[in-house]
């Protein structure tokens, strides 16, 4: 695998099992059948109980069952999962950082006891609804709104483009508290068996096949108090959890682009064109070259942003760079990779068209590559270009 300064060398050795034991699962249990989850559009959703009983989903938080790792050894994973594919980075991202992550850091101590523990081990599955059909890189315009009655809230609205809603237990639905002054954005862990929740499931995507997104409907859903996270209010909720998955992201796209270069270089190594490999053209080991350093360079951002992170200095922006860096690059060397298999690189056979379908949805959600343009430049101006 492609470690060109060796950064393998400074990972310590929980580190280092943890990137083989998911290197070893997803060559194992999910690379054999994802091109047909991807022709197909689905999920292998049986796996979701080894995924927790793997200590998959948010490794790096402490307590309740969580096995508290280092940013790297969490980085890795990410890495490893996507050099799969990215809905099974995807799968546990969400699940991960953008449910358990909130309930985590926002939640009381009993929606802690209850979800943490299952959605560790994949007992329960998480979906976070932000995004609404009118207000996507703008999610603080979102309409959809809950209102305080003596028995709780109501809350009326809806999502679209949810990872995993068809299948959750659970919904982090971001949403306006219109009882409140200023009516702040709150978290409502909404249960997805609540009279008034629907969802069903996108089919028609392009991109992110092999993983499960969905549109939700609020009609009148009630949800006692207890179910709002107390921890936060406003869109600093919503944000924070967004820098976690970012994160995750900043790590997994090298993984698909190191999935994509290796596919590459072999091919170029065992296909012959004009009596020898095409490895031997300079064209070609241009190609190799530029993917190689690319690919290096992101990965040093990802390291960075570890170390950034551990001792607590890493900023929003921070990730915004990593993320905006390292999918363009996968996306990028992805296409590259591809182009180098000829005519078999757009079957399922090989992974590069796959990563490079799978990066259009990368480089959109999170946040799309255009807003993380304008976060950094409001960081670096001063000025912020959103309106
Ligand atoms: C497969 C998939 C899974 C997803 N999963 C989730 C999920 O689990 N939960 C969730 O809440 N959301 C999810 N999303 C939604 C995702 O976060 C949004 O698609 C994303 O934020 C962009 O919003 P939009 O699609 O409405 O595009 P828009 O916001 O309408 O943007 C359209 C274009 O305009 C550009 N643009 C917008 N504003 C500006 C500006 N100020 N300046 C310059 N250009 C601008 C954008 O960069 C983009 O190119 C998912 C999306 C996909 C595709």
């Amino acid at each position: 695998m492609l470690d060109y300064v060796s950064l393998e060398a400074d990972l310590d050795a929980e580190e280092r099992m943890i990137r083989d034991t998911a290197r070893e699962f997803v060559d194992e249990k999910v690379r054999p059948d994802i091109a047909d989850h991807y022709e197909a559009g689905t999920f292998p959703t049986d796996l979701i109980p080894e995924l927790g009983e793997l200590g998959f989903f948010a490794p790096n938080l402490e307590g309740y069952g969580l096995p508290n790792v280092s940013e790297t050894a969490y980085g890795l994973l990410m890495q490893e999962l996507e050099a799969c594919d990215s809905g099974v980075r995807s799968m546990a991202s969400v699940q991960g950082s953008l449910v358990m992550y909130p309930i985590h850091a926002y939640g009381s101590e009993a929606q802690k006891d209850e979800w943490l523990r299952d959605m560790g081990t994949g007992e329960a599955i998480g979906c976070f609804g932000l995004t609404e059909p009118e207000h996507g890189s703008n999610p603080s315009g979102m309409e959809t709104a809950a209102e305080k009655d003596a028995d709780g809230y109501v809350i009326n609205g809806s999502k679209t483009w949810i990872t995993n809603a068809p299948i959750a237990d659970v919904a982090i639905i971001w949403a306006r508290d219109r009882s409140a002054d200023d009516e702040p954005v709150r978290g409502f862990l909404v249960e997805t068996d609540r009279d008034g929740f629907s969802t069903n499931k996108l089919d028609d995507k392009l991109s992110l096949r092999a993983s499960i997104t969905g549109e939700i409907g609020l009609n009148d859903v009630r949800v006692p108090e207890e179910n709002v996270l107390p921890g936060v209010e406003g869109m600093k909720g919503p944000l924070s959890c967004l820098t976690q998955a970012r994160y995750g992201i900043a790590w997994g796209a090298v993984g698909a682009a190191r999935d994509a270069f290796e596919q590459a270089r072999e091919y170029a190594l065992e296909r012959d064109q004009f009596d020898g490999p095409i490895a031997r053209f300079q064209l070609q080991q241009e190609k190799l070259a530029e993917m190689a350093t690319q690919i290096t360079t992101a990965q040093l951002l990802a390291y960075r942003l570890a170390e950034l992170k551990e001792r607590g200095d890493l900023r929003p922006q921070h990730v915004s760079m990593a993320k905006r860096n390292n999918v363009r690059m996968a996306r990028d060397q992805a296409r590259v990779a591809r182009e180098m298999l000829g005519g078999n690189g757009i079957t399922t056979d090989y992974s590069p068209m796959r990563h490079m379908a799978n990066m259009e949805t990368v480089y959109t959600y999170e946040g799309t590559h255009d807003i993380h343009t304008l976060i950094l430049g409001q960081d670096l101006t001063g000025i912020a270009a959103f309106e």
